[in-house]
This record gives C-alpha cells, sequence and structure tokens, in this order.
C-alpha cells in the first residue's frame, strides 16, 4: 500500500485525482492471481500490462463517456489515430463511405490512399448535398463519416437528417467533434453512433500532448475496444493526465477563447483589408442555419481571408503579430494564426489568402492590439 492510500484508509479522505502510475506490467502476489489475470482478456482486471489502461486514463474516458453521454470511450495516442482505427475497425473491403468534402485533410489522405488501395471507395460531399445523401449511397454504403463544423472553413452538417438517411439503411456514422468538444455539441444525442475527438486541441488544451479519444454508443463499444486491444492501440498515463486537468478548466477556457475571438471577428468584419470572415456562428456563413440548429455557443476558432498581397507583405503581416504565434496546432492557451489553402473545394478564389485563427487566454485587449498591428502591415 502506498503512502497516499494509507492516508485515504485512515481518514477516508482521497486525493483528487487519480495517480499518473508510469508502469508497464503489474506484479502479481501469486500465480492464482497471474493466471485470473490473463484470462481476463479486456482491461477489467489492470494492472496487468499498461497497454489495457491506467488509472488515469480510464478517469478521463469516464469523464468524456459523461460529458458526451455515451456508453464508454477509448483513449487512443492521437486523434488522426482514432479516425484511422475506427474507420478499420468497422470497414472491410468491398464498403463505400461517404465524407464530407471539407474533412481534415490527413484524414482524406487516408481513405484516398490507404483505403481505396484496400478496396474501400468514398465518395465526398458539401453540406448542402448531405441533405440529399440518399442519392448518393449505394448497396456497399456501411459508413458516414463527418467532421462538422469541419477544418479551416466549417461547413456544418445536418447530424440528424443524415442519421435518419443511415438508420434506415444499416449505416454506421461517425462524427469528428473536435471543434466543438463536448460541451457545445454531443453528436450521440441527435443519433450518431461513433464520436471522435482529437484531445490535442481543447480537451488537453495546453499544447502539450497528443491524445485522441473515441466515445460510442452501447453497439460498438465492444467491437472497438477488441480491435484497439488487438491492433495495440492505447494511449500513456502521462498523455492522460494532460487530458484529465484539461477537462476541468475546458468550459473557462472556451467561454473566455470564444469572447476574444467575437472582438476580434468584430474587429475584422468591418476592416478594409478583410475579404471573409469564416465562423459558423457568423449569419454570412453558407451554414449558418444549420449552426443554429445544433450549438448554443462556440469557440475560439475562425478564418478569414484578406486580399492577396506580395509575399513580402504577406511576410511582414505575420511578422507583425508579437502575440499569436504561427503554428499548425489549435484550441491550446496560447493563440496561434496560420495560413491555409482552399484546395479542391469550396470558395477557392485566387484573389484572397487565407487564415485560420484559435484565440488563446492572453488578454482579449492585448489580441486586439496585436491584431490592429499585424493589418496595418497590410
Ligand atoms: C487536429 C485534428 C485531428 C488530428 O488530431 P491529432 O491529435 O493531431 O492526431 C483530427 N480532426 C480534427 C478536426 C483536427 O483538428
Amino acid at each position: 500500500m502506498s503512502m497516499v492510500d494509507e492516508v485515504s484508509e485512515k481518514t477516508g479522505r482521497y486525493f483528487p485525482h487519480p495517480a499518473v502510475q508510469r508502469f508497464t506490467s503489474g506484479v502479481y502476489p501469486d500465480h492464482h492471481a497471474l493466471v485470473t489475470a490473463s484470462q481476463d482478456t479486456l482491461k477489467e482486471n489492470y494492472p496487468r500490462y499498461s497497454r489495457f489502461g491506467t488509472p488515469v486514463t480510464d478517469a478521463v474516458e469516464q469523464e468524456v463517456t459523461r460529458l458526451e453521454g455515451g456508453y464508454g470511450s477509448l483513449c487512443v495516442c492521437s486523434g488522426l489515430a482514432a479516425i484511422t482505427s475506427t474507420l478499420l475497425a468497422f470497414l472491410r473491403p468491398g464498403d463505400h463511405i461517404l465524407v464530407n468534402r471539407s474533412v481534415y485533410e490527413p484524414v482524406r489522405h487516408f481513405i484516398n490512399t490507404y483505403l481505396s488501395q484496400r478496396g474501400v471507395s468514398a465518395t465526398f460531399l458539401s453540406s448542402s448535398e448531405f441533405m440529399e445523401c440518399d442519392k448518393f449511397l449505394k448497396k456497399s454504403t456501411t459508413l458516414i463519416y463527418i467532421e462538422s463544423p469541419s477544418s479551416n472553413v466549417f461547413e456544418v452538417t445536418d447530424i440528424e437528417f443524415v442519421v435518419n438517411q443511415a438508420q434506415k439503411n444499416n449505416i454506421l456514422v461517425v462524427m469528428d467533434n473536435t471543434w466543438s468538444t463536448p460541451l457545445l455539441m454531443n453528436p450521440i444525442k441527435h443519433g450518431v453512433d461513433v464520436v471522435i475527438h482529437s484531445a490535442s486541441k481543447y480537451l488537453s488544451g495546453h499544447s502539450d500532448a497528443v491524445a485522441g479519444i473515441i466515445t460510442t454508443t452501447e453497439k460498438y463499444f465492444s467491437p472497438l475496444r477488441k480491435y484497439l486491444m488487438m491492433a495495440g492501440i492505447c494511449l500513456g498515463g502521462e498523455e492522460s493526465f494532460s487530458i484529465y486537468k484539461g477537462l476541468k478548466t475546458l468550459g473557462v477556457r472556451l467561454d473566455t477563447q470564444a469572447n476574444s475571438a467575437s472582438k476580434i471577428i468584430e474587429l475584422l468584419s468591418y476592416h478594409p483589408h478583410v475579404g471573409t470572415v469564416l465562423a459558423p456562428q457568423l449569419i454570412t456563413h453558407p451554414d449558418h442555419c444549420t449552426y443554429n440548429k445544433y450549438y448554443k455557443k462556440y469557440n475560439g476558432v475562425f478564418s478569414f481571408s484578406v486580399a492577396c498581397v506580395s509575399d513580402k507583405k504577406r511576410d511582414e503581416f505575420l511578422a507583425g503579430f508579437k502575440i499569436f504565434k504561427l503554428a499548425y496546432g489549435w484550441g491550446g492557451v496560447d493563440s496561434c494564426i496560420i495560413p491555409f489553402t482552399l484546395t479542391h473545394f469550396l470558395i477557392s478564389d485566387p484573389t484572397q489568402l487565407f487564415f485560420r485563427v484559435s484565440t488563446g487566454l492572453e488578454e482579449c485587449d492585448l489580441l486586439i492590439a496585436d491584431f490592429k498591428n499585424a493589418l496595418s502591415f497590410l
């Protein structure tokens, strides 16, 4: 018994956090305990081997399950691993899937290369095409994958409509809910079967961990867990603890970051150099109505464009930011900005340069001043 356990035993007071146990194997008192543990192919009987779970990983899974209103959750080593392993667990050669066209680029790449080489075909749809997704279904369609609001452009899919079509045709619906976090939207409550989060973003929230979490309904939990155990996809205690801590401040972080984002959006909306502002809470966003149907709040991530300028001017603009960091990540406590190109779809407007912004927890007035300063270089 550890000292902590002893204190808890004596006083009945428990420390509020599960311990980050650094271990690979559990140690058995005798042969009988060893046999009992090894007969348990799942992770009920840990600590057998930490690939099957650690106390803090389990605590994170329970909390995300509660927040999402699911049956169970599983932590994995990245958001991308959460997505690819879900697809691998449920797809077979010959299957066809529907995917939103503005999906996170590495997911599109995985589908178009790895999955297509193994006999899985995909049709990519816009949010408005999803409103008639029955037209795109084939006999072989077994899964619909939706990221909403989607990366960079925040296309919002009417999830209840899609779920309705899917249920009629016995199709699994998977949704990447990373942008929303479990606080803005709970897809399972709208009939989605499997919900995915990259915990590297808002959930851990401090840009200090790469991790993913998958939450499912009862029907899909056991098959998914079996696959992850078989494939050896798991998450270590350190990363889990970062999510555990992040979840405790998620609500206040989101509120503050959303507030700063809305102030900057206001500044940009009236700025002469700014072309478009892309944020689903704006009435000018094409999916604003769908957004209002499902979401009451928003977060600190949005995109905007400025009229094309020379490379030199663009570099001066970006160098003009003293607080916003030039970085790909988002959802952390540090404000970030990154240019992106609208590739094969959507508003591919060659006259505009696009940027994605994620507001952090720095003082709002300083963030606004930082933006004003950078914009003065355009
Ligand atoms: C970042 C991101 C992922 C991938 O997550 P990682 O933890 O970086 O692997 C997946 N989906 C969305 C929407 C993301 O933004």
